[in-house]
């Protein structure tokens, strides 16, 4: 973190970086490297290979993988399609589908491209696809990331001594922009623009109308409306969508004028095929919180969670901060198997001062309680852990707050704590994710009518317009496919 400059930032932000030290992050961050100084040349191919290669895993345990073998699969194909006529085609990429509900793609420097499983089921075409695709491997192929890199503000991810738990992290406080920043590597203007026009160039030349990429900011465009904007990387607002719309059309013609273009015979319907099924929102196997109640029901847990704390459920911990941010709470897998070892290992590497530590059960699980004080000339920060062994896991649930701050966030840090137990509810554990499901039209009429006949609410009507890439008027035919959100 000492990298990063949060330490100009304002004064609240101030127990976190004391947070971040806490989380173990320091002994992460380890090297010191391209700075503004260095120029975009000082990167060698070799480093940005290493850069994507060590910020791999973090990005997947940010976001987790999708579990779909054969989506990916095909994500892939139509990735390594593209490098080949790119100019870098002798990169080695690698392209993931990561398990957020998010919109977004990117890429990180050497060759790594990641589409949410948000963005596969919004688009509508593999030519939206191949368009999208052409985009983020521009950004690898002109060297964005390490141009970006090349500036102080990339300096954390760069040498990605950043451990996943930091950006996650930051997302509470305002160090939320950094952490965005990190993650989603932003890219300038004219970044972006070149990325767009890679995206054209290289999505023509394989025969797919670059018109669907454009098509795809309206999509965009109306994401950002819907959620009211800021919506990061490849959504970027900036240049807006609808000029980047405007220009990827213009663009779409001049390619296919320049090149021998021969169209791919291939149907929107194939791609509509690939993704029924597609898990749809969060996902609620992966946690979700009812009535100030966290459940988790594949690993059959549930605690309590604060009123009014803002909850944060990632792939490899579980983030509570309280309304002043002035407490925080994080439940997370520990990294040893026995308590205490976990307990030792805790102390020593941050040098805490025990003030309690016992043997004990936790609501039938048997656990250790850790109470005990990080002190150095700068802050004093209360830690209360408790280590509980569960179905041969360690999860270490711990509460955080100033020293000062203590007796005021005691109550609800303890609470929480003491409140794990084991998950029994039948409702919570059967809970399902939503999906996006391919139907085939058998009324004629205009959108709004047809979701109607499936049974979708009206609420849902706009939000699925949009998934859909039309207007509630567009009109249906028999036969065509459409897509729908259901169980
Ligand atoms: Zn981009």
């Amino acid at each position: 973190m000492r990298t990063i400059h949060n330490k100009n930032r304002k004064k609240k932000s101030v127990i976190f970086v004391g947070l971040l030290f806490l989380l173990f992050l320091i002994s992460a961050c380890a090297v010191d490297y391209v700075t503004g100084k260095h120029t975009f040349n000082l990167v060698s191919e070799q480093q940005e290979i290493q850069i994507g290669r060590e910020a791999d895993p973090s990005i997947i345990s940010q976001y987790g993988l999708y579990d779909d073998p054969k989506l990916t699969e095909y994500v892939d194909g139509i990735g390594q399609k593209i490098a080949v006529v790119s100019q870098r085609p002798n990169l080695k990429y690698t392209f993931r589908v990561v398990d957020s509900p998010i919109v977004n793609a990117f890429a990180l420097p050497g060759g790594w491209v990641y589409f949410t499983r948000g963005i596969l089921a919004h688009f509508n075409s593999e030519a939206e696809l191949a368009g999208v695709m052409g985009h983020e491997i521009g950004h690898v192929v002109a060297r964005h990331g390490a141009e970006q890199m090349s500036k102080a503000q990339l300096a954390g991810i760069g040498l990605l001594g950043m451990s996943a738990v930091s950006p996650e992290l930051a997302k509470f406080s305002d160090l939320a922009q950094m952490g965005v920043g990190l993650l989603f590597l932003k890219f300038g203007r004219n970044q972006e623009s070149e990325s767009d026009r890679l995206g054209v160039e290289y999505s023509t030349k394989l025969g797919y109308d670059a018109n669907s990429m454009a098509k795809f900011f309206q999509t965009i465009g109306r994401l950002s409306e819907a959620s009211g904007g800021g919506l990061p990387d490849f959504l970027s607002t900036h240049p807006n969508p609808a000029d980047r719309e405007k220009t990827v059309s213009r663009l779409a013609g001049d390619w296919q004028k320049k090149i021998d273009y021969k169209p791919l015979n291939i149907s929107p319907r194939d791609y509509l095929k690939r993704i029924d099924g597609i898990v749809y929102g969060n996902d609620p196997r992966q946690g979700f919180v009812e009535n100030n109640i966290f459940y988790h029901p594949t690993m059959r847990f549930q605690f309590p969670v604060p009123a009014n704390w803002k909850l944060a459920n990632l792939p490899t911990v579980v983030q509570m901060v309280s309304t002043d941010e002035k407490a925080y709470i994080q439940f997370a897998l520990a990294s040893t198997n026995s308590p205490d070892s976990a307990a030792n290992k805790l102390v020593q590497d941050n040098q805490l001062t025990v003030l309690k530590r016992q043997n004990t059960k936790l609501n039938g699980f048997p656990a250790l309680f850790l109470d005990a004080k990080l002190e150095n000339e700068t802050q004093s920060i209360r830690v209360i852990t408790y280590f509980i062994e569960k179905d041969k896991s360690l999860f270490s649930f711990q509460g955080l707050t100033a020293s000062a701050d203590y007796e005021q966030n005691k109550n609800e840090i303890l609470n929480t704590l003491n409140g794990f137990r084991q998950l029994t509810d039948k409702n919570a554990l059967n809970k399902k994710p939503l999906r996006v499901r391919i139907r085939t039209v058998s009324n004629p009429g205009n959108f709004k009518s047809i979701m109607q006949q499936f049974g979708m609410k009206d609420e849902m009507i706009p939000e699925l317009a949009i998934l859909n890439g039309v207007e509630e008027t567009t009109n249906y035919q028999k036969g065509d496919l459409i897509k729908i959100i259901q169980e």
